[in-house]
C-alpha cells in the first residue's frame, strides 16, 4: 500500500495537477498539459492558441486598446471592447448640443465613424524570451545600481534593434521583477474610430451602485474600427486610410453559452500583487488603498460639485470622474476583500512555509536573505511613504499613475511635464525617460492637447488647493520642498487666493503657448516669469529626486525578488503564472455562479427581465424607452432557451484584473461569447490571490449586443459585417 501511495505521489509530482487559476503567458500555454486543457473543455489545440515557432496564434486577435483589451471581430478591422474603455473617445466628441455620452452613437456608414485623437490599438506580433540576453550583460561583482543599469541598457538596446523593423513597437516585459524578460513586438495603429456606443443608460446601467457587483445588468460594450494607410501600414488619421485587415479574428458564436461551459479570457491585465510578501501586502492594505479611498473621495466631490449645473463642465469632467469613481470603489473593495479573506495573514503563513522549505533545500538558501532584503527595503520606503504618494499623483507626459487614474490638477501636470521634457531633452535620445524621446514628441503634444478637454477651471483650482493642503500637513521629515517654498507661509484662505491669482496669470492653459513651451529649455521656461509654471518646475525637481530613490529601491528589489520567487516556484512544484504586467495573458474558466455569503447563492446569468425589474426611471436605473419597447417583443433569435430570456451578463471563474476590461471571452472553439468588463465585489482583492470559491469575473453576453444592434438599432450592415444574420 505504501509503495502504491509513493508511486502515486511521484506521478502527481511529475505531471502537476493544475488549478484553473492563473493569467498564463502565451509561452506558458504550451507548458500546460494539453490533456488537462482538453479535459477542461478546450477543442482547439494549444498550438492554435499559440504557435511558439511563428510567435503568434489566436491569442493575438486580442489587442490593447485605450488601457483596456479588445478583440478583432471582422476582417475589416472592427474591434469589440467595453463602453467604459471607449468612454474618453465618446466624451471627446460630445457637446451639450450633441451629447453622445447620453444618447449613444452608431455610424451607419464608414464615413460617419468618429476618430479618436489619442486612442491607439496595439496588435501583438511576436514574443521572444530574452532573459538570457538581458542577464548576460551584468558585469560580475556589479553593485545593485550597476546591475540595474546594465539590465536597462540592454533592454533599451534590444528595443532599439527591434524597432529597426518598420512600423514596429517593441517593449521588454519584465516578469516578477526579473525572473524572466520577454521582448514583445507589436504594431501600433493610430487611426481608430468609434463605430458604436450605446447610450450611457445601457453602457453604464446600474452606475456606481452596481459597479463591482453581482447581479449586474450592464451593456458595457462598444465597437471601434482600426484603420491603416493605403500601403497597409500604420498611419495618422486620414480620409484615404482603409480598414485594417487582422490576421486573427474571433467569429461570433451562434449558440451562446450555458452554465458549466468552458470559456477562455484573453487580454492585458495591468497590475496584480500576488508575488508580494505579506508585509508588502500589508502596506497595500494599510496605506495605499486607504489613502486612495480617502483622496479619490475628495476628488469626486470637488469635480462633481464644481461642474454641477454646467452641461459643458459636466462633459469636461465626465471621463475623469468615471475613472476616479471606479478606482475609489475598487480601493474600498480591495480593503474589504483583504480583511475578509485574512489575506495578509495567509500570505505570512505561505511565506513562512516557503522559508521552512528553503531551510531544507540548501540550493535555495539565498532566498532567506532575499526575503530579509525585501522587508528592509519596504521599511525604508515607508519612511517617506506619505510624501512619495503625493508626488506620484502627478504623472509625467504619457505615463499613467499606477493603478490608472487621470492626472489632476491639470495645470500641475502640464507644467511639471513641460519641465520634465525640458530636462530630458538635454540628454541623448537613447538616455531619455520613456515617452520623452524625439520620436515621442508628437504623442506628447497630442496628449497635452487632449488632456485640456478634461479641464475644468474651478475644479482644478480646488484640487490644487487640496493637494497643497495635504502636502503642508505632512510630518516634518517628509516635506515636499516645492510646496513649502511656494505656499508654506500662507494660511488656508491665502492659499486659495494665491492659487486663483496663479491661474489668472498663467500661460499653461493656452494650448498654443504650451506647445511652444514643449520646445523650450528650463531657462526659457523660467524666464517666462510664470509663477504657476515655476511651482511646477520645482515640483518636478522633487519628483525627479524621488524617481532617483525609486530607481535605487528598484535596483535592490530586482536582486531579491527573483531569488525569492524562484524559491516560491520550486516549493510549489508546479507552474505559477507571473503577476500581471500589462502583457498578453490567457485565463481558462467555466461559466459558474457562487455563494457570496451564508445562505445566498448567485446564479451565473442575468436577463433582460432582470434589467427591466431594476428599472426605476431614475439614473442609473433608467433603461432607454427603445429598449423597454423592444423588450415587449424580444424575438427568439437571441434568447437563451433554458432561461427563456435574453442573457445580459454572466459570471465565470476567470482569473482577471484591471486591464482585462474588454477582454474577449471565447468558447472552446475560440468563438466570441462575451466581453469581460468587471469582477464581483468578493473578488476585487483577487489581485492578491485566487480563491476558487469567490473568483468571478463579469462579462456582458454577446447576445445582448447583437439583440440591441438587431432589434433596437436595426444596424443591418454592422450585423452583416459581424457575420450575423438578423432575425426576420
Ligand atoms: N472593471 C474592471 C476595471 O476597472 C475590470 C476588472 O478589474 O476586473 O478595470
Amino acid at each position: 500500500m505504501k509503495t502504491l501511495t509513493l508511486m502515486l505521489a511521484a506521478l502527481l509530482a511529475a505531471s502537476p495537477v493544475l488549478a484553473l487559476d492563473g493569467k498564463w503567458t502565451p509561452a506558458q500555454v504550451l507548458e500546460i498539459d494539453p490533456g488537462w486543457l482538453q479535459d477542461q473543455g478546450l477543442e482547439l489545440t494549444p498550438k492554435q492558441l499559440w504557435d511558439a515557432k511563428r510567435g503568434t496564434g489566436l491569442l493575438t486577435g486580442a489587442v490593447k486598446i485605450g488601457g483596456c483589451s479588445g478583440a478583432f471581430v471582422s476582417s475589416a478591422g472592427l474591434i469589440v471592447t467595453n463602453h467604459h474603455c471607449l468612454f474618453p473617445l465618446i466624451q471627446e466628441h460630445s457637446t451639450p448640443d450633441r451629447d453622445l455620452i447620453s444618447d449613444g452613437f452608431l455610424a451607419r456608414k464608414r464615413g460617419e465613424e468618429l476618430a479618436g485623437s489619442t486612442l491607439r490599438v496595439e496588435i501583438p506580433r511576436r514574443f521572444t524570451d530574452v532573459s538570457g540576453e538581458v542577464l548576460k550583460t551584468i558585469p560580475t561583482g556589479a553593485t545593485p545600481e550597476q546591475r540595474m543599469a546594465a539590465i536597462e541598457a540592454q533592454q533599451k538596446s534590444l528595443i532599439q534593434q527591434c524597432e529597426q523593423q518598420p512600423d514596429t513597437l517593441c517593449t521588454v516585459a519584465v516578469f516578477d521583477e526579473g525572473v524572466s524578460y520577454t521582448l514583445i513586438e507589436s504594431m501600433e495603429l493610430r487611426d481608430v474610430r468609434l463605430v458604436y456606443a450605446p447610450p450611457r443608460a445601457i453602457g453604464e446601467y446600474g452606475g456606481e451602485i452596481d459597479n463591482w457587483m453581482w447581479p449586474r445588468h450592464t451593456g458595457d460594450f462598444a465597437i471601434a474600427r482600426a484603420y491603416v494607410g493605403k500601403d497597409d501600414k500604420p498611419a495618422d488619421h486620414g480620409q484615404d486610410n482603409k480598414p485594417y485587415r487582422p490576421e486573427f479574428i474571433f467569429p461570433i458564436s451562434r449558440d451562446g453559452v450555458v452554465a458549466g461551459d468552458f470559456v477562455m479570457l484573453l487580454g492585458y491585465p495591468g497590475v496584480t500583487y500576488r508575488s508580494l510578501l505579506a508585509e508588502e501586502m500589508r502596506e497595500r492594505r494599510e496605506r495605499f488603498f486607504v489613502r486612495r479611498e480617502e483622496l479619490f473621495g475628495e476628488w469626486i466631490e470637488v469635480l462633481q460639485q464644481a461642474s454641477e449645473g454646467d452641461p459643458a463642465g459636466v462633459i469636461a469632467v465626465a471621463a475623469n470622474v468615471k475613472s476616479i469613481l471606479n478606482r475609489h470603489k475598487n480601493a474600498q473593495g480591495q480593503i474589504a476583500g483583504l480583511d475578509r479573506g485574512n489575506i495578509v495573514q495567509k500570505q505570512l503563513d505561505a511565506d513562512n512555509a516557503v522559508a521552512a522549505w528553503v531551510r531544507k533545500h540548501p540550493q535555495h538558501t539565498a532566498a532567506l536573505d532575499a526575503r530579509a532584503g525585501l522587508r528592509a527595503l519596504l521599511a525604508e520606503r515607508e519612511q517617506s511613504w506619505e510624501r512619495d504618494f503625493l508626488l506620484n499623483l502627478i504623472p509625467m507626459g504619457v505615463e499613467s499613475v499606477a493603478g490608472g487614474i487621470p492626472p489632476l490638477p491639470k495645470t500641475l501636470y502640464f507644467g511639471a511635464t513641460l519641465a520634465h521634457n525640458a530636462i530630458e531633452q538635454t540628454l541623448d535620445d537613447a538616455a531619455r525617460a520613456e515617452g520623452f524621446s524625439s520620436s515621442d514628441q508628437p504623442k506628447l503634444r497630442e496628449r497635452l492637447r487632449r488632456e485640456q478637454q478634461n479641464y475644468h477651471a474651478a475644479a482644478d483650482q480646488q484640487l490644487l488647493a487640496a493637494l497643497v493642503r495635504r502636502a503642508l500637513a505632512l510630518p516634518k521629515e517628509q516635506r515636499i520642498a516645492s510646496v513649502d517654498r511656494h505656499f508654506g507661509k500662507l494660511d488656508q484662505t491665502a492659499i486659495e487666493a494665491r492659487i486663483a491669482e496663479l491661474y489668472g496669470q498663467t500661460a499653461l492653459l493656452d494650448a498654443k503657448v504650451r506647445e511652444q513651451m514643449l520646445t523650450e529649455n528650463i531657462d526659457s521656461l523660467r524666464a517666462r516669469g510664470d509663477a504657476l509654471l515655476d511651482f511646477a518646475i520645482d515640483w518636478n525637481q522633487d519628483l525627479r529626486a524621488l524617481r532617483e530613490r525609486e530607481h535605487q529601491w528598484a535596483s535592490r528589489s530586482a536582486i531579491h525578488r527573483p531569488i525569492w520567487r524562484r524559491a516560491v516556484r520550486a516549493q510549489a512544484g508546479q507552474p505559477i503564472a507571473p503577476d500581471a504586467n500589462g502583457s498578453l495573458r490567457i485565463s481558462f474558466a467555466h461559466i459558474k455562479g457562487y455563494v457570496p455569503r451564508d445562505g445566498v447563492r448567485y446564479t451565473p446569468f442575468t436577463t433582460l427581465s432582470g434589467a427591466l425589474e431594476k428599472h426605476t426611471g431614475i439614473d442609473p436605473f433608467d433603461l432607454p424607452a427603445a429598449v423597454r419597447t423592444a423588450s415587449r417583443t424580444p424575438g427568439k433569435r437571441w434568447l437563451q432557451a433554458d432561461l427563456n430570456d435574453l442573457p445580459i451578463n454572466f459570471l465565470a471563474d476567470g482569473d482577471t484584473s484591471g486591464g482585462n476590461s474588454g477582454s474577449p471571452v471565447v468558447n472552446a472553439m475560440g468563438e466570441l461569447v462575451g466581453i469581460n468588463f468587471d469582477r464581483v465585489w468578493e473578488n476585487v482583492a483577487g489581485d492578491f490571490g485566487f480563491n476558487p470559491a469567490l473568483s468571478r469575473n463579469i462579462s456582458v453576453d454577446i447576445r445582448y449586443l447583437l439583440w440591441l444592434l438587431d432589434r433596437v438599432e436595426h444596424a443591418d450592415e454592422l450585423l452583416q459585417e459581424l457575420g450575423v444574420e438578423r432575425e426576420l
